[in-house]
């Protein structure tokens, strides 16, 4: 079968010839793999800024962003059944006792660094025709969202960063409006968006189905199909070349809430001076080195301080992410199917691959698909 797969040593990138996997404990599965999303993460890979091969190989197998079809289950496994959609989970436990988070199956939130991340770090990824996975950490998706769940994985930074809000809104008095429900916490306040790839865009989505009044700050300026999603979800779009970091407040009003999706250190940093009061600012992106700047520490903490604000950082995803992205993306391809089609561009052959992986990052969604051996 067919694998994408890169050599850090000989600093390759190549689609290779392996071996078709077979289930070899009774607690797995096996999958056909239909789509898998590209992202700045596979990119990296496939520089060799990033990615680690399994221990004593040479090659690491890409893709994390994945769907995949049962076509064979294990013995023991139980609640999947070949036909089944799903998507794996990325992170895998470390191994040691200490740690936690792990041991309760909270790996999003490992404190050893010593997870597995497939198709990133130390395990095989999703990006071949097939693979053979545990059971138990498949998410199952409903076959209505064929089309889409490939979105499912990337849509899991803001379900996670939701859950996290939610818990820290709770905690403020004053942030939850009495009158509204448990899905719409966001009612009453404002959230900008920082970046319109598909991760803000997602995130947008999902500020926006819990109740935020929703901005999206980026570059660019119309046309661009990343505006016509904010604006067809009823988020507001503000560029960065019309709309400079310190008028946001003159056009939104009071931050209530940012979440970062862009991985721009300096931007990020200048947006968190405009935070308002008792706001929270929500980090995903990975920045890389980029310009130094001379700043005011005690300006920036005394503000946070006197603000009652937070600054969250954000990584990964478990398994309530998982189950709660499946179903928002349920609810946004009812609300919004359009968008939602409009944040993946077309698929594209596994034989294309690399080239789709090294070109200049898409705006929307890249997308590698496997044609049906049948
Ligand atoms: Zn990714
Ligand atoms: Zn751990």
């Amino acid at each position: 079968m067919k694998a994408v797969a890169v050599f850090p040593a000989s600093k390759e990138v190549k689609l290779i010839e392996r071996v078709d996997p077979a289930i070899t404990r009774p607690d797995q599965v096996k999958l056909r793999m239909l789509d898998v999303g590209i992202c700045g993460t596979d990119k990296e890979i496939c520089t060799f800024a990033y990615g680690s091969p399994p221990q004593g190989e040479s090659y690491l197998v890409i893709g994390h962003e994945a769907l995949g079809e049962v076509v064979e289950v294990g013995t023991d496994v139980r609640g999947l059944a070949p036909g089944d959609l799903v998507v794996p989970t990325v992170r895998r436990p470390c191994p040691h006792a200490r740690c936690r988070p792990c041991r309760a199956g909270r790996q999003d939130f490992c404190e050893t660094g010593d997870f597995l991340e497939h198709g990133i770090k130390g395990a095989h990824g999703y990006l071949a025709e097939y693979v053979v996975d545990d059971a138990r950490y498949m998410n199952l998706v409903p076959r209505d969202l064929r089309h889409v769940a490939v979105l499912v994985e990337p849509l899991t930074i803001a379900e996670k960063a939701e859950a996290q809000l939610y818990g820290l809104m709770q905690r403020r008095p004053p942030w939850i409006d009495p009158a509204a429900t448990e899905r719409m916490i966001g009612k009453g306040h404002n959230a900008l968006i920082l970046g319109a790839g598909p991760v803000g865009l997602l995130g947008a989505m999902a500020l926006l189905s819990a109740g935020f009044k929703t901005w999206v700050y980026s570059r660019g300026r119309e046309p661009d199909p990343r505006i016509d999603v904010a604006r067809r979800i009823g988020a507001t779009y503000l560029s960065t070349e019309d709309v400079p970091v310190s008028q946001l407040s003159t056009h939104i009003g009071p931050i209530d809430l940012v979440y970062e999706a862009v991985g721009h250190s300096l931007l990020a940093f200048e947006v968190l001076r405009e935070l308002g009061p008792n706001g929270i600012y929500v980090l995903t992106g990975v920045p890389d080195k980029q310009t130094l700047i001379e700043a005011d520490p005690s300006a920036l903490f005394r503000e946070l301080v006197l603000k009652n604000q937070v600054v969250l950082g954000t990584v990964n995803a478990g398994p309530q992410a998982f189950a709660a992205a499946i179903a928002d993306l349920q609810t946004f391809h009812l609300r919004w199917p359009d968008a939602v089609s409009a944040l993946m561009d077309e698929r594209t052959p596994i034989d294309r691959a690399i080239q789709r992986i090294l070109d200049r990052p898409a705006r929307i969604k890249s997308i590698i698909s496997f044609p049906s051996r049948e």
